[in-house]
């Protein structure tokens, strides 16, 4: 390789990983506009809890086919990494395969790997594209995923395709040269899919089979380079987000709802006035959540760590008896939004109001007021997200701030405050009803 494709490919590199690196940074800027949250105890829990879940994927396997296929291009995704170290060295140096001669048989172990798991990634690809477009199967077809959000997960795979195209074409033109004793062309041993799919280069003039094999090896590195800085801006940054957002997971006990600690006093203190209050870390300047940044940090990390599969609705009973909501659809709104704020704070240096907000222009009312707090969409969750603490906090708002509440809800509040019971009675009067036996 000469030296101006040297440079020019050092140049590319660099100006990928500094763009990507810029963006992920604004990413992280933008999950602590949330207000604060502590979850960094139970270590020992926390690394058990990621590797299960974010590593094992361990929820996806309540629908083995398709965990079996997101198995085959996540592994070929973290594998094919792995040779993207031999692909920089290579370009900056000018050599071609440098690791080869160092590592002999396991560097033809590593590669053949490679290859088998680039063909079941082009498989398990093929057949999502089918299943999104053939069999329009409902969770991918649902109003959420109109427009973009379906172009986003067909851009994704279809980019999937490309790559591993690139790489099963690049290795058997390489294996062909190799047969022909080309120079710069080290033996990487018998490749495991190269040694058959290079016979369909048989015959080619040495030439153009390095026309080939470089202009594979081209693509697939600036495949990879603009997948790396496409990555943010799609769904599919919870390759990366997965695994914080699995290791800062609640602890909590299965639906249960998060108190909000200066009520809770005011309410101890009222039905025992000598009890002593609880400390309270953190005062909100609200009550619940109208904006994104009234969300803790943790439901923000949730909503750019969201897949959009749309397990969570699916097994929503307000979506499947026909309501607006939609637990995907919160999340989705919450990234949309918190990446406005984020564009926001990048043109005048700080958050200026724009005049909107999560709870009105995103979400609306009647969504929100659809959720029977069951806690399905949570335990659906493949990557340990949280719609429902959303949902909570904007109806915390909408209820407490707005005192926005069907006349049905806040006859249950009074109740409540006054009778220690949803009911309209006496609380003394609890256990009449054993005198009518
Ligand atoms: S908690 Fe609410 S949003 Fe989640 S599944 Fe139940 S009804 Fe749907
Ligand atoms: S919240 Fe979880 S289950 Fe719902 S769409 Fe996002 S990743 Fe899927």
């Amino acid at each position: 390789m000469g030296i101006v494709l040297q440079v020019l490919f050092a140049l590319i590199f660099l100006a990928s990983l500094g763009l990507a690196g810029m963006k992920l940074w604004r990413i992280r800027r933008n999950i602590f506009l949330g207000t604060p949250e502590s979850l960094n105890d139970r270590k020992a829990d926390r690394w058990k809890h990621m590797t299960l879940f974010a590593l094992g994927q361990k929820k996806m396997f309540s629908k083995p086919l398709p965990a079996i296929l997101h198995g085959f291009i996540y592994v070929s995704f973290v594998i094919v990494n792995v040779e993207l170290i031999e692909i920089a060295v290579d370009g900056i140096t000018g050599h071609h395969r440098t690791f080869a001669p160092y590592l002999g048989g396991f560097y033809t172990f590593m590669i053949s790997l490679i290859e088998v798991l680039s063909a079941l990634a082009l498989l398990a690809a093929i057949v999502f594209l089918a299943r999104r477009n053939v069999l329009k199967i409902k969770r991918f077809t649902q109003p959420e995923l109109k427009g973009w959000p379906f172009k986003d997960a067909n851009l994704i795979l279809i980019m999937e395709l490309i790559l591993v195209t690139a790489i099963l074409t690049m290795n058997a033109a390489d294996f062909q040269l190799q047969q022909l004793g080309a120079a710069h062309y080290p033996d990487t041993g018998k490749l495991f899919v190269a040694q058959y799919t290079s016979a369909v280069f048989s015959g080619m003039e040495m030439h153009q089979l390095e026309i080939v094999e470089r202009s594979a090896w081209w693509l697939h590195i600036l495949g990879i380079l603009f997948f790396l800085n496409y990555l943010p801006y799609s769904k599919h940054l919870h390759i990366i987000l997965a695994f914080p957002n699995a290791w800062y997971v609640r602890f909590t006990s299965p639906g249960a709802i998060q108190n909000m600690p200066v009520i809770a006093n005011e309410v101890k203190t009222m039905l025992d006035p000598s009890a002593t209050p609880e400390p309270v870390a953190f005062t909100p300047k609200t009550f619940g959540a109208k904006d994104v940044t009234d969300l803790s940090w943790k439901s923000l990390l949730d909503a750019y760590s969201c897949t959009e599969c749309g397990r969570c609705t699916a097994s929503c009973p307000a979506n499947i008896t026909g309501k607006q909501l939609s637990p995907r659809k919160i999340m989705m709104d919450t990234r949309d939004r918190l990446e406005e704020v984020g564009r926001n704070l990048d043109k005048h240096g700080s958050v200026q109001d724009d005049g909107k907000s999560l709870l009105g222009d995103y979400i609306s009312i009647e969504e929100i007021r659809a959720c029977t707090t069951c806690n399905a969409c949570v335990d659906a969750c493949p990557v340990s997200i949280n719609p429902l603490n959303i949902i909570l906090e904007l109806r915390r708002y909408a209820i407490m701030e707005q005192s926005n509440a069907p006349q049905e809800w806040n006859m249950m509040f009074n109740n409540m405050e006054n009778n220690q019971a949803p009911w309209q009675f006496n609380p003394a009067d609890r256990l009449n009803w054993k005198n009518e036996i």
